[in-house]
């Protein structure tokens, strides 16, 4: 227990929880890592505001409110039992029901996924909507799984997970591994369960039964509109710049598609095999034919275009010189080494489209060489912003049009920028987004947290 006294500095209150969090999770890399970079950037909060201290929010804040873990058995094709393991984290509810995507990847376990919900209590809370932070997921691994496999591993997964969701409970959407066919038979094993029509209870889902238009562009648009709003502060735009873009899934398709309609380049994308290099500027509709339609590996694109190069690996990305950079495929994807080439090469801007796609050492060194930063829980809001407008269309039996929705996704993270921009400069730390996000997300979920008492 962290005891305070009423002459607690800010410093020590700050040190105080985080040493605790590493006594108490020390094996939790990934979750300690999230939690170090936003508990510290609290400091100037703390020591304008000691009352925060005094409720002590930031060990409550640290503490997910419920970790669900769960085995999902199911039968593969061979007829085989198959066992993985389920989890999610409902992590804060101060300003809504829980609410985040679902994880389906090898390397998913408990830190991952803390860590994931940690940044979504924030990054929701950016968004101006009223949704609390979770997520979810389990270590299956959906590559070269047949349809009825992935169906049946949806069903056995939320055989166990209804029992915990609802749609002023928690609400689940996709993340990696988890797209529009994913959610399609999370949904129907809800409502088969349920005995009832609920489609607010899941975002992400088909058009025909519930879904909002843009959603799945939202988080790729999104932070292409907020690196947008960044790149003006400069007095500049995506207009001719050279843009590199990792990934190949849901965000860097989109990021790809809205960076080109502002006029940019885009020269590089990649999967988790390698990456490919096409210095005449990506061909979108053959990247989505192989990754949307035929669900091919990204090495399939330089057969159709000889001009454009593959590379074994996922880092050697970042060799690229590129004046814009959006890391859109997963955690801790550029390390300081990649880091201090993309200064070297000359990158003006970095902006997340991934979940913490840069280490804590890189992002010092985008800091240090005064390179634009967007970071992750800010650009990347899009796509839980727009799930919240989905949530908003079911419970009005209401649906809006693409122009509609992408209209209201471009405010979103125009008040985004404005905020976290305006928060850096209220706490002395004008033009660090980085500071400015956590706190702008911090403030809006301590204030609830502190007028709802002690739970
Ligand atoms: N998985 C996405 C994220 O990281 C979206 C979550 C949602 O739509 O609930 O924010």
């Amino acid at each position: 227990m962290v005891t305070l006294t009423t002459n607690t500095t800010a410093t020590t209150y700050v040190d105080s929880v985080y040493n605790k969090l590493v006594e108490t999770n020390g094996h939790e890399v990934e979750f300690l890592q999230a939690a170090k970079e936003i508990i510290y950037s609290l400091t100037p909060v703390f020591e304008k505001r000691p009352e925060l201290m005094e409720a002590g929010i930031l060990e409550r804040i640290v503490e997910p409110e419920r970790i669900l873990k769960f085995r999902v058995t199911w039968m593969d094709d061979a007829g085989k039992v198959q066992v993985n393991r389920g989890y999610r984290i409902q992590f804060n509810s101060a300003i809504g029901p829980y609410k985040g995507g679902l994880r389906f990847h090898p390397s998913v376990n408990e830190s991952i996924v803390k860590f994931l919900g940690f940044e979504q209590i924030f990054k929701n809370s950016l968004t101006g909507q009223p949704i609390g932070g979770g997520k979810g997921g389990s270590d299956f691994d959906p590559k070269g799984k047949s349809n009825n496999e992935i169906m049946r591993f949806c069903q056995a997964f939320m055989t166990e997970l209804y029992r915990h969701i609802g749609q002023d409970i928690d609400v689940p959407a996709g993340d990696i591994g988890v797209g529009g066919r994913e959610v399609g038979y999370l949904f129907g094993q809800y409502k088969r369960i349920r005995g009832g029509y609920e489609p607010g209870v899941l975002t992400g889902k088909g058009l025909s039964f519930g879904g909002s238009l843009t959603r799945t562009e939202a988080t790729g648009y999104g932070c292409v509109y907020f690196v947008d709003e960044m790149l003006q502060e400069i007095k500049e735009s995506f207009q001719n710049q050279t843009v590199v873009v990792s990934g190949s899934g849901n965000v860097a398709i989109y990021a790809i598609e809205k960076a080109q309609q502002l006029g940019a380049k885009v020269v590089a994308a990649s999967d988790s095999s390698g990456y490919i290099h096409d210095p005449e500027g990506i061909d979108l509709a053959l990247l989505k034919d192989i990754k949307e339609v035929r669900k091919a590996r990204i090495i399939e694109y330089v057969k159709e275009r000889p001009e454009a190069t593959y590379t074994e690996g996922c880092t050697g990305i970042w060799t690229i010189p590129c004046d814009i950079a959006l890391p859109c495929a997963t955690q801790n994807e550029i390390d300081e080494a990649s880091a201090r080439l993309l200064v070297e090469n000359g990158v003006k801007a970095v902006g997340e489209g991934a979940n913490m796609p840069s280490t804590l050492e890189a992002i010092d060194v985008y800091l240090e060489n005064n390179v634009l930063f967007a970071p992750a829980k800010a650009a990347n809001a899009g796509g839980v912003a727009v799930s919240a407008l989905e949530m908003a269309q079911d419970s009005s039996r209401q649906f809006w049009t693409f122009d509609e929705v992408d209209k209201k996704l471009h405010q979103i993270m125009i008040n985004i920028y404005n905020e976290s921009s305006a928060a850096a400069k209220r706490y002395g730390h004008e033009g660090n987004l980085l500071f400015g996000s956590n706190i702008a997300g911090f403030e809006k979920v301590a204030d609830a947290m502190l007028a709802q008492g002690i739970i």
